[in-house]
């Protein structure tokens, strides 16, 4: 066969599905969108586990009407215009390829939105991404605010087997996504979050989180795990050098858990819920130098300078690569020991054996 360009829907569909896997990366990408928009509040409506319907609406910033033509097309962002602007990067999004995507891979997108309360409207946007309608509207929705509320009919309705498959496994698929969702929760305690699915004409909440400045992430631990969620967790603050701050929690070394509790690490960079087993090892194996019989629990955020930092590796930005990352560890790893050693609840090291 010779050699042929792809029909442009198609190429969409191919790349698309590579940003939006499943519903955990829908649910990352329109989360991530309205914490960039500076909401303090999110709402998730799901129906039928996500297969039917999902919505979701925050009181951001909004979309202004200039934008209504590009906010789904391919690599169009408001957040950077040129490479060089990851040095300065300050929002989670970046690419432009989220909204564009999921266009391309669910039945239809609706987009309604205010950017001046009580003027608002409600946008189409076909598979590829273009404004198939527009309409303007005066009040209603968005409680005399701005915001933004994006609705996905049928996900994946267009690339069969994702689709069957993610029928058959919905509700594996949506408890996946809430897990990864409250991560989120978690990092971003001020955000009050709520979250619903409805089955059969009935309602539920699945994950809710209070918000406000007063709401910490210790608060939410509990919310999360129950009354023993936040137990034994101590504040931790670490600076590693100039461009680079570890906070957060982890348990005191005479309050681990008795068992591994990898669903109870979590790691962030710069407010990015990251894959970076290397650290993780490290903070466990930090940790076993003072209780050697439990693990820890820890919510921790690793502050780095953006320009010291490439988070993208990956469309999804979970694995993200830091400049000297090897040294950068060890620094992690000494000052992490020392922060043990000079903890008030000094235990002798080799009680817990
Ligand atoms: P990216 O987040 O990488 O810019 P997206 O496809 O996720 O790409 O979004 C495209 C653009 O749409 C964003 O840059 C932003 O300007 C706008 N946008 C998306 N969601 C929201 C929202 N909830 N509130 C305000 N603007 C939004
Ligand atoms: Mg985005």
């Amino acid at each position: 066969m010779s050699i042929k360009s792809i029909n442009k829907a198609d190429v969409s569909k191919i790349t698309s599905g590579q940003v939006i896997i499943d519903l955990k990366s829908i649910v990352k990408e329109l989360v991530e969108n309205a914490i960039d928009a500076e909401c303090s509040k999110i709402e998730l409506n799901f129906q039928n586990y996500g297969i039917d319907f999902i919505s979701i609406t925050d009181d951001g910033k909004g979309i202004p009407p200039e934008d209504f033509e590009s906010v789904c097309l391919r690599s169009h962002t408001s957040k950077i215009v040129a490479f060089d602007d990851l040095n300065n990067l300050n929002t989670l999004g970046f690419r432009g390829e989220a909204l564009n995507s999921i266009c391309s891979i669910s039945h239809r997108v609706k987009i309604k939105t205010c950017t001046e309360y009580p003027k608002n409207y409600e946008l189409e946007y076909d598979n590829l991404g273009k404004l198939s309608k527009s309409q303007s509207k005066i009040g209603g929705g968005f409680s005399k605010k701005t915001g933004t509320s994006i609705s996905i009919e049928k996900l994946f309705v267009n690339l069969p087997v994702r689709f069957k498959n993610f029928i058959k496994n919905s509700k594996r698929e949506f408890h996946k996504a809430i897990t990864f969702l409250t991560q989120y929760l978690l990092i971003y305690p001020e955000i009050k979050f709520s979250v619903f699915n409805e089955i059969n004409g009935k309602k539920s909440l699945v994950l809710s989180g209070r918000g406000g400045a007063k709401t910490s992430v210790l608060d939410n631990m509990i919310t999360v795990f129950g009354s023993n969620g936040a137990k034994g967790l101590i504040p931790i603050s670490l600076s590693i050098n100039e461009d680079i701050k570890l906070e957060g929690y982890i348990s005191s070394y005479s309050f681990g858990l008795g068992r591994s509790v990898t669903d109870r690490q979590f790691l962030f960079v710069n407010k990015r819920p990251v894959n970076l087993k290397k650290l993780a090892k490290i903070i466990n194996d930090v940790y076993k130098l003072f209780n050697h019989v439990q693990y820890p629990i820890f919510i921790v955020n690793i502050e780095i300078n953006p320009s010291k930092l490439d988070v993208n590796l990956t469309p999804d930005k979970t694995f993200v690569m830091i400049h000297q990352e090897s040294e950068v560890f060890e620094m992690i790893r000494t000052e992490l020991s020392n922060f043990f050693e000079k903890q008030d609840n000094v235990i002798p090291k080799n009680k817990n054996r």
